[in-house]
């Protein structure tokens, strides 16, 4: 009984290692294709957003905080192909699929002037109970296939989260701000500062988190500060 409990325990670490059916459709992946199939990527909804032209990402912090520019790279809907992915990626174990988001990302953003001078990209940090419990943090390897595309350095050590706040789903705007507005604090040993820093997220809904996330960043002097997220919420 053993070699067969033991061959399930095996295919399952195959499995976690490498999943070979589209996180879309469930479909069989063909060779050369990884997380997604050739069908779901094609029907990724691209935001088309970048660095030169106004956005909506833009217009969500207008007013707040003085971010240099933002941008998403896909709209996220309740039900698809996008939140198969975000889902998987924070929830099942799936770190992979950020690095595969984080390749594709950067392959568009590579040569964006705006960000040829980022020094840093920053993940928006996780508590570090709530990172040993899911064991990475979900924006991880997405920023680091960021900063590698845009020959920038990846710095976790910048920004701390100190305070765990609950999944904020249901709240509103306020109380989401009342919520995150003192979770983040600088790092204790920074070493050499950035001058233009690129701050990444999973998921923009409201801005809050970000816009936290900057206040706190803004203790490093005079630095100008660029938001990119794997989706956002579309709004209206
Ligand atoms: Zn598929």
């Amino acid at each position: 009984m053993i070699p067969k409990r033991l061959a399930k325990i095996l295919n399952e670490i195959h499995n976690i290692l490498l999943p070979m059916v589209c996180f879309g459709c469930n479909a069989q992946l063909s060779r050369g294709e990884s997380v997604l199939c050739t069908v779901c990527r094609h029907e990724v909804p691209l935001t088309d957003y970048n660095f030169r032209d106004e956005n909506a990402i833009d217009r969500i912090f207008y007013g707040r905080i003085p971010i240099k520019k933002a941008a998403s790279f896909v709209f996220f809907a309740k039900n698809g192909v996008v939140k198969n992915l975000l889902h998987h990626l924070k929830y099942k174990n799936q770190e992979q699929i950020g690095g595969f988001l984080g390749n594709w990302c950067g392959s568009v953003l590579e040569n964006e002037p705006h960000l040829q001078d980022v020094d840093a990209v920053i993940p928006v940090p996780l508590h570090p109970k709530k990172q040993r419990k899911r064991g990475y943090n979900q924006v991880a390897l997405f920023a680091q296939n960021i900063a590698t595309s845009i020959s920038a350095e990846y710095r976790d050590d910048i920004l701390l989260r100190s305070v765990n706040t609950k999944t904020q789903t249901k709240k509103d705007r306020q109380l989401r701000w009342e919520n995150t507005k003192d979770a983040f604090q600088l790092g204790p040993k920074l070493g050499s500062l950035p001058k233009h820093l690129l701050l990444v997220d999973d998921v923009i809904t409201t801005g809050a988190t970000l816009e936290a996330c900057a206040k706190s960043l803004q203790g490093l002097g005079a630095i100008k500060i660029s938001i990119l997220s794997m989706a956002v919420v579309p709004t209206g």
